[in-house]
């Protein structure tokens, strides 16, 4: 693709830091985390945001980690909103209290997606690998509401929670939420590394969800119900972040550009970073965005196939955790050469329920677990 013919992008999520006082199994963040030290300063953010601004990005999802350790919070969501940019909230919650979320509201924040790890308090502190985490998330949502922001909740599923799902939706309509993102854990990261101790069964699937079908239709108007599948249990793979480079830059708290959060995992690939380049010239020319854009990199079955400016492939970064070729067809895919990997991740993964918890050091950086 020439840079005439590649679209702006729609979002950015912006991760302030990988700072968490949460320890999720599942956590999106890769497995080597950026300490405080690495971080970018205030100015440098309020740049990168106006710099999004004027590249077309529409929406800023300040993220992390847990974006409230930043003390300047405040500070960003006001330079989105000067820079005319739509501002969301993702977080934990458990740092939330009143005089924080005023000055945020006061600096023009307009959206709170906050996450729960289960329905009730024992399991979901066990997931979340902090005593007392869901009473704080409560009261953050309760919060929320009181100061009359829209509150999505972001519930992520799998085999330790997913019997609890209707206890889910009902607290999500109870906090008054007007959206619920029901995600079943995506296997890479964090996630890859727990995966035998995360993936449901296929029991457990078809009835989520059928019950997520029954409860879109009785909830209608009411609370919407987004729904994200597990790839495992995929025909064919999701279109990834709609298409690598296509819709979403992410940013790491260290300034590193990248088309997905998961991509860091991926080796021999320098990533251009907010330091030393403008957001224009690494959306629009820089190596590592081209590297996957459009179809002209594909293998078979992928390039000649009718879906191949659908699902553009899969995922990258899954392809490379089960493969260790980035380059390869999803595995997701039931065309996939290498489909048979999924098949045995699903059939060795029925058994410890113990965590590895998201720490510096619980994992070797990059390491990939042999399917
Ligand atoms: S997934 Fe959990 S550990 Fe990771 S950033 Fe979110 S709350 Fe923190
Ligand atoms: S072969 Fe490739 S393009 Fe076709 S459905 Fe599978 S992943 Fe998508």
């Amino acid at each position: 693709m020439t840079a005439s013919t590649i679209e702006p992008p729609l979002a950015l999520l912006a991760e302030l830091s990988h700072r968490c006082p949460l320890r999720c199994p599942y956590c999106s963040n890769p497995l080597a985390l950026e300490r405080a030290s690495a971080e970018l300063d205030t100015a440098t953010w309020e740049r990168v945001l106006r710099e999004a601004a004027a590249l077309g990005v529409l929406q800023v999802h300040f993220s992390g980690g847990e974006p409230l350790v930043r003390h300047d919070l405040a500070t960003l969501v006001g330079a989105a909103r000067a820079a005319g940019l739509y501002s969301n909230l993702i977080t934990s919650g458990v740092l939330l209290d009143r005089p924080r979320l005023a000055a945020l509201v006061e600096a023009g924040l307009d959206h709170v997606q906050l996450s729960f790890q289960d329905a009730e308090p024992v399991g979901a502190d066990r997931i979340a690998g902090l005593a007392g985490a869901h009473d704080k998330k409560l009261s953050a949502a309760a919060l929320v509401r009181e100061m009359q922001l829209p509150l999505t909740v972001n519930a992520v599923v799998h085999r330790q929670n997913l019997e609890r799902l209707p206890q889910m939706i009902a607290l999500a309509l109870g906090l008054g939420a007007q959206r619920l993102e029901v995600a079943h854990v995506q296997y890479y990261g964090w996630g890859l590394a727990n995966r035998r101790a995360l993936l449901p069964t296929i029991d457990q699937l078809e009835r989520a969800t059928a019950l997520v079908e029954a409860e879109r239709a009785r909830l209608k108007g009411v609370l919407t119900i987004d729904y994200v599948l597990p790839d495992y249990y995929a025909r064919r793979p999701k279109a990834c972040m709609g298409g690598w480079g296509q819709r979403f830059l992410n940013i790491s708290p260290a300034g590193k550009v990248l088309p997905c959060h998961a991509a860091e995992s991926l080796p021999g690939f320098a990533f251009p970073s907010v330091m030393t380049a403008s957001l224009s010239d690494i959306w629009y020319r820089s190596e590592a965005f081209n590297r996957f854009r459009g179809t002209a990199w594909m293998p078979e079955p992928c390039l000649s196939c009718e879906r191949r400016e659908i699902d553009w492939g899969g995922c990258r970064c899954q392809a490379f955790a089960l493969t260790g070729d980035a380059a390869r067809t999803d595995p997701a895919c039931a065309l996939a050469p290498d489909r048979a990997l999924l098949d045995r991740a699903r059939d060795d993964a029925q058994g410890p329920t113990d965590f590895v918890y998201r720490q510096i050091g619980a994992v070797a950086s990059h390491q990939r677990v042999p399917s």
